[in-house]
């Protein structure tokens, strides 16, 4: 079956018509995973033998996803990119673990902005500094990158309530996708998120659990409820599809810079997707040939809740608990659940793990948002605060080029944000009492 399917591949590409192409195209969307492999012991499944994790190793044995790169890179050519009119990470498509273009939500994902801020340049003297800020998803945070896969895949395994557990912004994010596709969502996040991700689940119209415990907590219950009610899981650490969506971010950086590739990349870690997603994309644009090495992944935990720079400084991966505690909810972790494909993005890209503190979290969101325009929410800036250390640490030099994505956006959590700003001030609508306090203002 397979051998038939190459050579009707090689025919139309000899054939080289419209016809031809289309064929093409519809054998690379049935074709074009290969298999599912997990990351601890390397076992091999076809898709449909599988749901989530290796039945083998359990909830530790995450699956990759691992694609005919030969087959798709056929299609995926740098022409391909740069005649694509689709300003959404659909321009991914033909790597993209979903079978129908037509599946994906109209809500507009990725092809976001990478900035580079003159005046952050100077300040921090970083020559080739930019931020990528993914803060402008449709649901305000990176998530929507694995949400927008992961709403295409349930719809095309008919499934129709997916649940998912989360610190506030896979929630939010799935939340959204599902009430613009139709299908229910069971959401379960600690009493404690922010109220501005609480009240957008309760809007988009998911039914809400605050779970009376961590995001740990919640993360179990979540897995037992899937379990037990039959509902598709969304979680990126455990779903094997969600983080091909944010792996995209790593396509659109290279795009950006013209196919030039950073030598750093710079990301806030919790669970540990978004870094390895990111990490992904690279590779397969190496093994794609558009770009011949990837960058060094650096992941930035804030300091009490940081399970994966411990594990990666003493050189394991055995994952040692501690109660989180940090202002950043969204990378509030205390078991890292995809820490193991995390640990080997660092690792294999030549990169490192380092922590800062809630101190510096809360001032790098009135520093970054008063010298750029950009407002990201606590751990959305974690990475950029992560920046600003490794220059004070001498860890980067000023001509590196290095990119840090914004994550989530700062009017999830108004409150930590306030920590960090002045009192607005009074003032009647006399002009001259204005003129009075402008007067005090200015000293
Ligand atoms: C989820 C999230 C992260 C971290 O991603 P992980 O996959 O958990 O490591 C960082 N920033 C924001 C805003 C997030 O929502
Ligand atoms: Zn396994």
């Amino acid at each position: 079956m397979l051998f038939c399917l190459y050579s009707l591949a090689d025919l139309a590409l000899i054939l080289g018509t419209d016809f031809a192409f289309y064929i093409l195209k519809e054998v690379i969307n049935l074709e074009k995973i290969l298999r599912l492999q997990c990351v601890k012991c390397g076992a091999t499944y076809a898709e449909d033998e599988v749901q989530y994790v290796c039945p083998d190793c359990g909830i530790e044995g995450i699956l990759d996803v691992i694609y005919d790169y030969e087959l798709i890179g056929r299609e995926l050519t740098k022409e391909y990119l740069l005649n694509n009119n689709d300003r959404s990470m659909n321009r991914y498509f033909p790597i993209l673990p979903v079978e129908l273009m037509d599946s994906f939500e109209p809500l507009q994902v990725g092809y976001t902005p990478l900035y580079k801020v003159k005046m952050l340049r100077e300040q921090l003297e970083l020559d080739n500094l930019y931020i990528k800020d993914d803060s402008r998803n449709p649901t305000l945070s990176f998530k929507d990158r694995a949400s927008s896969v992961g709403i295409a895949k349930a719809k095309e395994l008919e499934r129709d309530i997916i649940t998912a557990a989360s610190t506030g912004n896979a929630a939010s994010s799935i939340s959204g996708f599902a009430a613009c596709a139709g299908i229910k969502s069971i959401i379960f996040v600690p009493k404690t998120a922010p109220e501005a991700k609480v009240t957008q689940l309760l809007v988009f119209g998911s039914t809400v659990f605050l779970v009376d415990g961590t995001y740990d907590e919640a993360f179990e219950l979540c897995f037992k409820a899937a379990e037990k009610f039959g509902w598709y899981n969304r979680s990126c650490a455990i779903n094997p599809y969600l983080v091909e969506g944010k792996k995209t971010v790593a396509f659109e950086i290279i795009e950006q810079l013209d196919f030039k590739v950073p030598d750093y990349v710079v990301m806030s870690v919790g669970d540990g997707c978004s870094i390895s997603g990111a990490y992904k994309g690279f590779v397969e644009f190496q093994k794609l040939g558009l770009i011949d090495k990837t960058p060094k992944m650096i992941g930035i935990q804030a300091a009490k809740s940081n399970p994966v720079t411990r594990a990666c400084n003493k050189n394991t991966y055995e994952f040692e608990y501690r109660k989180p505690e940090t202002v950043a909810d969204s990378i509030s972790v205390g078991i890292p659940r995809n820490g193991i494909k995390a640990l080997n993005a660092i690792k294999d890209s030549g990169g490192y793990m380092i922590d800062v503190s809630d101190v510096e979290i809360v001032e790098t969101i009135k520093y970054l948002a008063s010298n750029s325009g950009i407002f990201g929410e606590p751990a959305g800036v974690t990475g950029f605060a992560g920046v600003r250390k490794l220059k004070r640490l001498g860890l980067i030099n000023r001509e590196d080029l290095i990119v840090t994505v914004v994550t989530g956006s700062g009017l999830k959590d108004l409150k930590t944000a306030q920590l960090a700003t002045p009192e607005a001030h009074n003032v009647s609508t006399d002009i001259n009492d204005l003129v009075e306090l402008m007067r005090k203002i200015q000293k």
